[in-house]
């Protein structure tokens, strides 16, 4: 029976890392990949470009995961944004800080950065095992013995990290595996949803609109009619309903409130920068510079051409209604309309689409100082099969990083005691 300190199961950015942490750490390590190449989802995360991290400092970094990002205080406080741009860079994959402090590799090639962790991997001597799935974790007496793999040959080690990852994407290997391992030996999970999903809609201007970006835009969220959350930015039209970072970022909210039976609208502001006493002087002006014109033309100043049907349809404006005798009240009509439009979310796309999954491993059941199971001795967990998740800016990763490097370097050091 082959033998190992430690044995990673799945290797994205979490198992990467923690591979190379362990075995930085002197252990013995086998890195399972079920897929046959490693890091598929860093390969086409950020559009290709991979945005591994983001240099917000540690208190504000924890608050984009929500109520559950304390848990990785410990794990940022030993590897952070620094050491992992340091390690890439070492590595010789150069890294460049871009707006929102987003950290990119310079090529803008995501391939790069996996391609300089499968490069450390194999300095550091990780054995690498791929297109092999793991099939059992195998435990006697709440420790670890072992994994059994798809040929059912058994391989021997007293530690495991799974890092699996979620359901999002399940063409790159994430399809779960990790949560049902982890429930056969006796975690609880958290139930897994999409999040970070486009939204679908059924009103019935969807299909007209597919296809429209609007940019510098200010949504809010309304649940039950109380504004929830509120972006500013872009958001995207689809055949189905709304995505762009907008979209997918009001997404989480969106979909909780759905689960429980709320109603869910996007308020989109089409003009922030004015508020309603400067737009209306704004469409005074437009409407007496332009008096010969009529309504619809005039609007081409407002909006793009994909809204402007709609607009004088929901106002119940003829297209054709001159701008010289233009009605006060047809233009308050419109002025509210363009700071209030109103999209309804009926539901969102499913993990094919989600850029990562939300629920997973209990943290109540993991030790964020070392990743290790509290139930299971010699069992580990990193990246997005915890029940961790933030919003787009390159959290995501880093958390990965951060605990993968935490869990291989906790792993490494038991696996090491148990020699000694
Ligand atoms: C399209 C897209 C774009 C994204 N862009 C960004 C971004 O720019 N910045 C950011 O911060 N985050 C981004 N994310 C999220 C981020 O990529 C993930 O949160 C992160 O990669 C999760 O890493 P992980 O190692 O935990 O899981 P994964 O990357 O999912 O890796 C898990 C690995 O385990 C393997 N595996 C599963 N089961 C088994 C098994 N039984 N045996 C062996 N191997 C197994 C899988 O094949 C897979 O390779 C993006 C996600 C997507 C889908």
């Amino acid at each position: 029976m082959k033998k190992y300190d430690v044995i990673i199961i799945g290797a994205g950015a979490a198992g990467l890392m923690a591979a190379g942490a362990a075995a930085q750490a002197g252990a013995h390590v086998a890195l399972f990949e079920k897929m046959q190449q490693t890091g598929r989802k860093i390969g086409i995360s950020g559009k290709g470009r991979c945005n591994l991290s983001n240099s917000a400092e540690l208190p504000e970094f924890i608050q984009h995961f929500g109520k559950n990002g304390k848990f990785l205080r410990q794990a940022f406080s030993r590897f952070f944004s620094k050491e992992l741009v340091e390690l890439v860079e070492s590595l010789g994959a150069d890294v460049t800080l871009e707006r929102g402090g987003r950290f990119f590799p310079t090529s803008g090639k995501a391939l790069d950065i996996v391609e300089a962790l499968n490069f450390w991997i194999k300095g550091t001597g990780v054995e690498v095992y791929r297109s092999a799935p793991v099939r059992k974790i195998l435990v006697s007496d709440e420790r670890i013995y072992g994994v059994k793999i798809a040929d059912g040959e058994e391989l021997s080690c007293s530690r495991v990290v799974i890092a699996t990852g979620g359901l999002s994407y399940p063409k790159t290997g994430s399809t779960g595996d990790g949560f049902s391992f982890s429930e056969e030996l006796g975690h609880t999970v958290v139930p897994p949803r999409p999040a970070l999903v486009p939204l679908t809609s059924k009103d019935s201007f969807i299909p007209e609109i597919s296809g429209l970006d609007l940019r510098n835009v200010q949504a809010q969220l309304l649940v039950d009619n109380k504004k929830v959350a509120s972006h500013f930015g872009e958001i995207s039209f689809t055949t189905f309903g709304v995505a762009g970072p907008i979209g997918i970022g009001l997404s989480g909210q969106a979909i909780d409130a759905l689960h429980k039976k709320q109603s869910v609208q996007i308020h989109i502001d089409l003009k922030p920068a004015l508020d309603y006493q400067k737009l209306d002087a704004r469409l005074i002006r437009d409407l007496t510079t332009n008096y010969k014109d009529t309504i619809k033309t005039i609007l081409r100043g407002l909006l793009p051409q994909k809204l402007i049907a709609l607009c004088l349809h929901d106002c119940q404006i003829a297209p054709q209604t001159a701008a010289g005798t233009f009605p006060a009240a047809m233009r308050k009509k419109i002025v509210h309309w363009l700071k209030n439009f109103t999209v309804t979310i009926n539901g969102h796309r499913s993990y094919d689409e989600a850029i990562i999954t939300a629920g997973g491993v209990s943290l109540k059941e993991v030790s964020p100082k070392t990743m290790g199971s509290k139930k299971i001795t010699g069992l580990y967990f990193a990246g997005e099969v915890l029940d961790l998740n933030a919003d787009t800016g390159g959290y995501n990763l880093q958390a990965a990083f951060s605990t993968g490097w935490l869990a291989g370097k906790s792993a490494a050091s038991f696996a090491k005691s148990d020699h000694s």
